[in-house]
């Protein structure tokens, strides 16, 4: 084929692939056009997960009726005269394609009114075709209306998630904003209810309450407002008690624009070590206020990836911020697998380590390449005969072996124990349940709402009875035997709150993971006391497990002391 410059429309369709991934694309873009116009409320109504209908209406500006054509056309914006201005942008868009990007793949009606005119006007395009803008009584502001989303690209269309999976994206986009402008007032509507909403008070911790529930909001951890001469730190964190098994829980803005940065989310993760179990990630959203000029923007069409002048820079004062602010609130880990196991070391060591620290924070430092002689007894084969000697700070039980010395985490240990046989019951398709007198109402956020109902049958055969409710409430009638001594629906929230973790997770890849975590709270914690009997039958059960030696979240379940370790450290031998 010879070369030729393609016709316009094949080249806005292949422009509106790279703005218009999803549904939740779309409404991000709306967004951030109310946001730009200077909207004080903004409404997002959903259906179909996005693919029926979306629509955002706003009480910005609006467009003035000569401009509601430029406003669809392809590099048309109010917001960038000279490529200069892009060094200094402080509008959220700049690229003037999202309308027109919008418009080549879906059916978009486009209706406002500013200040002054009499009346709004509407205009509709199709297809690529834009129709001539008729008069409308409308109110000031604008109102944007998406509908049948890739009708004319078959292929995208099939890439698209379930619609639940689509709903979640949307609310964790409206939620997102809605935390990061306090001072906007929120609100969606899905599936013909409303499923969030933020009262736009300026209150951001209201917000967060809102979208992550009151209990994780009273615990999440303000960043005090760092103000550095160049840059701004600010928002919350989650205390080290209450992580999730992703990133996704990883939220920044730069300068008012969401972005996607894995570096840092690597700073922030970073800032964790030591706090979070392997494997274990934060909650966040973070806001850094930055010099236009230290960022640029424009380095993909979805504007949802900047580029910073200074990077390291940028990384490193948020890591600092943040891991202040947690050892501000937090107590150091103490367990330090990477020290020498000296005397006094260990005199020191075991004055702190008590039974509130370690409910509080099981936590252990992993250090790299540890070569001391103190080593958690890793993977590998069945357990040795073990007899219970006795138990230290009501958290650790001391065994002999034939090999030496084994410390032994309770808590851990009991979880693989509990894990195993809830694993093995829910492979026979016969995990116990037990009814509640009076079935219980729990109400979840929008994003966990949808991911439950998606994994009504996984939960199921976990031994829980659950049912819709209402949009963002379930009915629980029965839950796992394993769970009768927790409070239901906290049983209940222990679960879901595993859901958020994958985008897709391989069914029993996920049903081991929340079995795993309804052994964790079902198990015997640390500060309990166990007669010598608990502890002997702990170690049998234990020693009858597959993989004994780590809990299922994959941290040792004991320490091991070999007899040739212990001479060494009495210096009876070289
Ligand atoms: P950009 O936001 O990059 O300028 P868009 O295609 O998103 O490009 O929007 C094109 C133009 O339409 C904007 O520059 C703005 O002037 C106008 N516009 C879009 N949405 C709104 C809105 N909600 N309120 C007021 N003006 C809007
Ligand atoms: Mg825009």
């Amino acid at each position: 084929m010879p070369i030729q410059i393609l016709p316009d429309e094949v080249a806005s369709a292949i422009a509106a692939g790279e703005v218009v991934e999803r549904p939740a694309s779309v409404v991000k873009e709306l967004i951030e056009n109310a946001l730009d116009a200077g909207a004080r409320r903004i409404e997002i109504l959903v259906k179909g997960g996005g693919r029926e209908l979306v629509e955002v209406a706003d009480d910005g500006i609006g467009i003035p009726a000569a401009e509601l054509p430029l406003a669809v056309a392809r590099f048309a914006t109010s917001k960038l005269r000279t490529a200069d201005d892009l060094y200094a942008i402080s509008t959220l868009g700049f690229r003037g394609e999202a309308l027109s990007s919008i418009g080549a793949v879906a059916k978009l009606e486009l209706v406002s009114k500013v200040e002054g005119e009499p009346h709004g006007h509407r205009l509709v395009m199709e297809g690529g075709r834009i129709s001539e803008p008729q008069p409308i009584g409308v109110p000031q502001g604008t109102v944007v209306r998406v509908r049948d989303l890739f009708f004319n690209v078959p292929a995208r269309k099939e890439f698209l998630k379930s619609e639940t999976t689509e709903r979640r994206r949307i609310s964790e986009q409206v939620t997102r904003f809605a935390i990061a402008y306090p001072e906007i007032h929120f609100r969606l509507t899905q599936k013909g209810r409303q499923t969030f909403q933020s009262s736009g008070n300026g209150d951001r911790r209201e917000v967060v309450a809102a979208v992550f529930g009151v209990d994780t909001a009273r615990q999440m951890i303000n960043l005090p407002a760092a103000e550095g001469s160049k840059m701004k730190v600010e928002g919350f964190i989650s205390p080290p008690s209450i992580h999730r098994g992703s990133r996704r829980g990883l939220t920044f803005f730069v300068n008012g624009r969401w972005v996607k940065d894995a570096s840092l989310s690597t700073a922030v993760v970073q800032a964790y070590h030591g706090l979070l179990m392997v494997g274990r990630y934060p909650l966040a959203i973070i806001l850094l206020n930055i010099p236009p000029g230290e960022v640029d923007v424009n380095v993909h069409p979805t504007k949802a990836e900047v580029r910073f002048r200074r990077p390291e820079l940028v990384f490193s004062i948020t890591q600092r911020v943040v891991r202040a602010t947690l050892l501000g609130q937090t107590p150091p880990p103490v367990i330090d697998l990477g020290s020498s196991w000296s005397t006094s070391g260990l005199m020191g060591k075991q004055s702190v380590i008590g039974p509130d620290w370690a409910l509080a924070h099981p936590t252990i430092d992993e250090q790299p390449g540890s070569t001391q002689s103190l080593q958690p007894a890793l993977p590998g084969g069945a357990l040795p005969l073990l007899r219970a000697v006795g138990q230290v700070g009501a958290s650790y039980l001391v065994a002999e072996g034939p090999d030496g010395l084994y410390l032994i985490d309770q808590h851990a240990a009991h979880e693989r124990v509990l894990f195993e046989a809830l694993m093995a019951a829910h492979d026979r398709g016969a995990v116990e349940s037990q009814a509640l007198l009076e079935p219980i109402t729990v109400e979840f956020t929008p994003s966990e709402a949808s991911l439950l109902e998606e994994n009504l049958a996984v939960l199921e055969r976990l031994g829980f009875d659950v049912e819709p409710f209402g949009e963002r409430s379930f009915r629980l009638r029965r839950l796992p035997v394993l769970l009768v001594r927790i409070a239901p629906d906290q049983a209940l929230r222990v679960v879901v709150g595993d859901f958020e973790e994958d985008e897709t997770p391989l069914s029993s890849e996920l049903e081991a993971r929340l079995a795993a975590r309804v052994c964790k709270r079902a198990s015997i914690k640390a500060g309990q006391v166990l007669s010598l009997a608990e502890q002997q039958q702990l170690l049998r059960d234990l020693e009858g497990c597959k993989s004994p030696r780590t809990c299922p979240h994959g941290r040792p379940t004991m320490i091991h002391l070999s007899v040739d370790a212990l001479e060494r450290q009495f210096g009876r031998r070289g």
